[in-house]
Order: C-alpha cells, then structure tokens, then sequence
C-alpha cells in the first residue's frame, strides 16, 4: 500500500499543463523541508512534448547550503528531448537579524546573474511562501528568449517549428549569429 507522502516524494518528472503549476508543486513538495533544513533547493523546470501537447516537469532537486548551491551541486539533468525553460530555487529559512539579513523573501544579485548565466527564467520560494517569476532579460541570445516566449505562448508549437529571422544588433546593425544552445534546442 502506498500513502500520499510516498507519492509526493515521486514529483520530480511528473507532468504539469503549465510551468506555474509545475513551479508550485516544487514549492508545495520542497519549501517545507528546505526552511527546517536550513537548506536551499533548486531545480530546473523544463517543456516536454508528449502525443503533440506540451507538458512541464522539473528534475530532481539539488540540495544546497543555507545561502546557495554550487553549480556542481546543481543537476542539470532533463530528459532527452526536453527544453530547460526555468531555474527555481527555494531560499530555506529566513535570516533577519544584525549583519545577518539575506533578504531572503527576493532574488539575490547572484540568483540573479546565475539565471543569466544559464539563459532561463528565474523562480523563487521565499520563507514566507510565495512563489515569485523573474523573466531572464539578458539572455546571451536573442532567439532562445524569443523561441521560449513562442513555446510558452502557443500551445501546440513544438521547438523543431520555430523559425527565425536573423537577430540584429540594434547598435551595429551586424546579425548576430545563433548560438549553438538554440540550433540544439530548436533543432535547426
Ligand atoms: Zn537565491
């Protein structure tokens, strides 16, 4: 016989209709333990086209230390096919107190330029619940935002279906060649 708990600890890969509820569940599954821990968790969300319709899961969740993850604790791991769309991390307990408030109830500058370095939108589980949505504005490439924006917009678009147009520098009016993380994801 198998109860609820042990079901919930089989979240990590289970399908959601969209990428808030698969961001909640992380939040519902991991921010308990996280603040009795002391411990920040993070995962990654990604899409995953199943029978021609689009489903959102997140990988199983690193543990990190009170303050941050390692990128080597962090597993990057997704399925064979899937897109990375999101990086969602909890922030454990809140430290309030002299020269020990980590303002943990927001995106520190290093979620903040770590999202950057991996070109994916940003969500957050404070102390107190929320679930806060952070859009990566600077991604390294135009496309993948654009291509994202696309998937995350239109339901039945698979990545493969996505054209583009050449990207221009506003600045130097070059085109700015894609890089190679969008010809893998979007299978050009
Ligand atoms: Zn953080």
């Amino acid at each position: 016989m198998i109860d609820a708990r042990e079901l919930e600890g089989l979240e990590p890969h289970v399908l959601f209709n969209t990428r808030e509820n698969a961001a909640a569940n992380f939040g519902q599954q991991y921010n308990g333990r996280s603040i009795l821990e002391k411990r920040e968790y993070a995962t990654i969300i990604y899409v995953k086209v199943t029978d021609g319709k689009k489903y959102y899961a997140y990988n199983t969740p690193s543990r990190g230390s009170e303050h941050g993850l390692t990128d080597e604790q962090f597993n990057k791991y997704i399925p064979k096919g899937a897109v990375a769309t999101a990086f969602e991390h909890t922030h454990s307990n809140d430290d309030y107190g002299p020269g020990n408030n980590y303002d943990d109830q927001n995106f520190s500058d290093r979620d903040k330029s770590y999202a950057g370095e991996l070109n994916l939108d940003a969500f957050l589980v404070t102390p107190e619940g929320s679930l806060r949505c952070r859009t990566n504005p600077v991604g390294c490439c135009a496309e993948f935002n654009a291509g994202n924006n696309l998937l995350l917009n239109n339901p039945s678009a698979i990545p493969s279906q996505i054209n583009f147009t050449d990207a221009i520098r506003p600045r130097t009016g070059k085109v700015v060649p894609m890089c190679d993380n969008c010809k893998t994801t979007f299978g050009k």
